[in-house]
């Protein structure tokens, strides 16, 4: 102890030299100040000591001092001792400098001590001090003794007193990690109610439980009532679902952790996350000791995240993210099982025009009944995610084969048929859907997302309210179809796309009463191309904007130039395409070309198949539809019968023709429905034209079933309108019928 502290200052410093700057003394008052909380506050340990300092050398007073930077306190049993003196006038201060005994007989000369002697009412002469030195090193305070006379104080009384000072400094040391420990001890307990913890220990030998006050509180518990077993905890409160669990991990003496649902006492639901720790002595178990967590907070916000992170907002489906992540999850296990996997990939078809014509809400509202007819029509171990906008997808785990991705879809179509009510408005809905079967297409997820969007491609471009399952073919299809509507780009450019026309000839009397104009391409390379070649461009996007215009000005400048000359070629039809059809103001536009070239409306017919008026807002097909017959343009209904239409659906159309498609006709196993079509057609007011008649025999039929029109290469192929007069002379005539006859 003597040789710790390096520098030995005299035990009579100057008081000017007191290394009040020192590190030592920063340290040293930082140290003092730990123990502060013992001034004023009686320390049995300490009041013995200082009681036995007393006695033992035979003092008037004896007391223990803590040297603050400015003050000393002391620590003494003594009834009328002060708690505070100034430092710099005490012996103590002196004594703290060093680490030996200090002592003096003129103790009287010490300004501090003569008032400490008069607060006593007491004649001081005499003072001893030894220094408590701490742990850490620095001398805190000092142990004295002070006596109304002089007297001598031997080696042995200091050996003594020094003794003494190392008890009291124990004593202080001892306070002070209580202290600690308390606080620490109460920051636990803070800590466990802030975090929820709740702890407990179960002794496995006597069976006996004990709770944390937390405990009680995470439970809902009376604290009065004694804790519950672990079993009576599974009983009363844990999940049924998770007893099995519970009972086998204490039983097991397993350590685990895991979130589960309980009930508390107040029957409210809460989660919480259970952990067990076992204590083995000897390989035995002997006690484990837990916590439960309250995380119900935690666990709901969780499950908000969860929801917002994962899930479509509009209608509550998994988005794009879950939808992945899952989708990824199903390819993986499908792998392992030896199991097939379907996807699918869903288009609203013509969304853009409810948002745009009926507005958001509508939209919104079509959304969400799509989003609840899927999981309608699907499994419900099938995954239905909404992938944004209007495209959807479906995850079919462990389906058998493309059958079973077929099946559900046509009972969604089923179910997209009845129209969907919103405000004052109704309007239908149809789906293009694209499937493909993992792993009989492709053999990883990302391959099979691009089949099912290569079947969905598939499904649009062959006009939409349909499903289309991948096959291999498709890739190089749909390569190739890319390449040609490139290439049809290019040809619009160069003006290569022009119109030929075919006689509408009227069966009796017979008589040219119109044509139909045709497109066909006139291919740099590849010569007269018709329109089978170039079919999916009419209904792109773009290029049927495009070819909607070479259409309507090609046959309206046409018919400008007949009616110049005087031909009688009674009526053009053109025919528009679907997409064509829902562009915008297409009723604006026929009108508009029509005044441009000034042909009269009711000289034009517009032909349409069954797909314009299925699927959405038939309403706005309606208004279009309408507003043309108004105007006089006559409405004819293409390729009747390949459809899904029935003329129910189509009665509130003002339809004027009706087309049997030329697959009918040319079937004679179909004659039936070739006379059915005809006699429903005349009941509704409608002309029946039948289309592709090569024959005699055929024409002979279509006359006796009563047909109106007929078109067909038994009259003419479709030819260049400068062919069309000379055609019509001839026909005139009579020269046509003759020679097919
Ligand atoms: P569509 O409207 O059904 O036209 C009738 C098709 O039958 C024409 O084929 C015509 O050439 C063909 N055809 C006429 N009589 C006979 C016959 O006796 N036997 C056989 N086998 N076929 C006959 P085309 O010209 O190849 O046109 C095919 C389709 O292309 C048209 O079918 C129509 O849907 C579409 N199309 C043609 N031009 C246009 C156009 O300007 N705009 C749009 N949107 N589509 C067009
Ligand atoms: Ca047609
Ligand atoms: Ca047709």
């Amino acid at each position: 102890m003597t040789t710790r502290r390096a520098p030995k200052p005299s035990p009579f410093p100057p008081e000017d030299a007191m290394a009040s700057f020192s590190v030592e003394e920063v340290l040293r008052v930082e140290e003092v100040g730990r123990y502060r909380f013992l001034v004023g506050r009686r320390n049995e340990m300490l009041d013995d000591i200082c009681t036995l300092a007393k006695g033992l050398f035979a003092a008037h007073h004896a007391a223990v001092s803590l040297v603050g930077e400015r003050d000393l306190w002391l620590l003494t049993p003594e009834p009328d001792a002060p708690t505070s003196l100034p430092r710099s006038e005490t012996f103590c201060s002196r004594t703290i400098l060093g680490d030996d005994v200090v002592v003096s007989n003129r103790a009287d000369a010490d300004p501090a001590m003569a008032r400490f002697w008069a607060q006593c009412r007491d004649e001081i002469q005499f003072y001893a001090g030894a220094p408590l030195t701490m742990a850490e090193g620095s001398n805190v305070g000092a142990l004295c003794i002070l006596d109304r006379k002089r007297r001598t104080f031997g080696d042995g009384d200091r050996e003594h007193l020094h003794k003494l000072a190392v008890l009291a400094a124990n004593e202080l040391q001892r306070q002070r990690t209580l202290l600690e420990l308390r606080d620490q001890q109460a920051l636990v307990s803070q800590a466990a109610a802030l975090a929820r913890v709740g702890s407990w220990d179960l002794n496995f030998a006597t069976g006996t439980i004990a709770w944390s006050e937390e405990m009680y509180r995470i439970l809902r518990m009376d604290p009065a009532r004694p804790p519950l077993t672990p079993e009576e905890f599974a009983d009363r409160m844990v999940e049924p679902a998770d007893r099995e669990w519970l009972a086998n991990a204490m039983q097991n003496a397993v350590s685990e952790s895991r979130a589960i649902q309980i009930v508390v006492a107040d029957g409210t639901r809460r989660w919480i996350n259970l952990i067990g720790e076992v204590e083995h002595v000897d390989g035995v178990a002997v006690r484990m000791l837990g916590s439960i967590q309250d995380v119900t907070e935690l666990h709901e916000g969780r499950v908000q995240i969860e929801r917002l992170a994962y899930r479509d907002s509009l209608t509550g489906l998994p988005n794009r993210a879950l939808f992945t992540k899952q989708f990824q999850l199903e390819i993986e296990q499908a792998r392992i099982q030896g199991t097939k996997v379907g996807l699918i990939l869903l288009d609203l078809d013509h969304f853009k025009d409810v948002n745009d014509t009926l507005g958001h809400d509508a939209g919104d509202v079509l959304l969400q009944s799509v989003a609840e007819r899927m999981t309608r029509a699907y499994r419900r171990t099938d995954t239905v995610a909404r992938l944004g906008g209007d495209e959807f997808a479906i995850i079919l785990p462990d389906i058998r084969g493309a059958e079973d991705m077929t099946r559900p879809t046509e009972v969604l179509m089923a179910l997209l048929r009845h129209p969907v009510e919103h405000g004052d408005k109704v309007f239908t809905i149809s789906a293009s859907v694209g499937g493909a079967v993992y792993p009989s297409d492709d053999d990883n997820a990302a391959q099979l997302l691009k089949s099912a969007d290569i079947a969905l491609y598939e499904a649009k471009a062959a006009g939409r309210n349909r499903m289309v399952t991948y096959k291999p073919a498709m890739r190089a299809i749909v390569e190739q179809r890319m390449e040609m509507l490139r290439e049809v780009r290019l040809g619009l450019s160069r003006q290569e796309f022009v119109l030929y026309y075919q006689p509408v000839v009227n069966i009796a009397p017979e008589a040219v009463t119109g044509l139909e104009a045709l497109m066909r391409w006139n291919h740099p390379a590849r010569g007269l191309l018709p329109p089978d070649a170039f079919m999916a461009a009419f209904e792109h996007q773009d290029l049927a904007a495009a070819l909607c215009d070479v259409t309507l000005d090609g046959a309206l400048s046409q018919m400008r130039a007949w009616i110049e000359q005087d031909v009688p070629f009674g009526r053009v039809a053109i025919n528009v395409s679907a997409a064509q059809f829902r562009a915008p103001d297409l009723a604006d536009l026929v009108e508009r070309r029509l005044r441009h070239w000034g042909v009269p409306a009711n000289r034009l017919t517009i032909e349409v198949t069954e797909n314009v008026y299925m699927g959405w807002g038939s309403d706005v097909v309606g208004n279009t539809v309408r507003r043309l017959h108004d105007s006089g343009v006559l409405i004819a209904l293409d390729d009747f019968g390949t459809g899904y239409a029935s003329l129910a659906n189509l009665k509130q159309f003002p339809i004027d023709r009706l087309k049997i498609d030329k697959s009918f006709v040319q079937n004679i196993d179909d004659q039936a429905i070739v006379r059915a079509v005809i006699t429903l057609g005349a009941s509704l007011g409608m002309k029946v034209v039948a289309e592709g008649v090569e024959g005699l025999d055929q024409l002979a039929f279509l006359e006796r079933s009563g047909c109106d029109q007929v078109q067909g290469y038994h009259f003419a192929r479709p030819m260049p309108g400068a062919e069309v007069p000379a055609f019509l002379r001839r026909f005139a005539a009579g020269d046509e019928i003759a020679r097919s006859a």
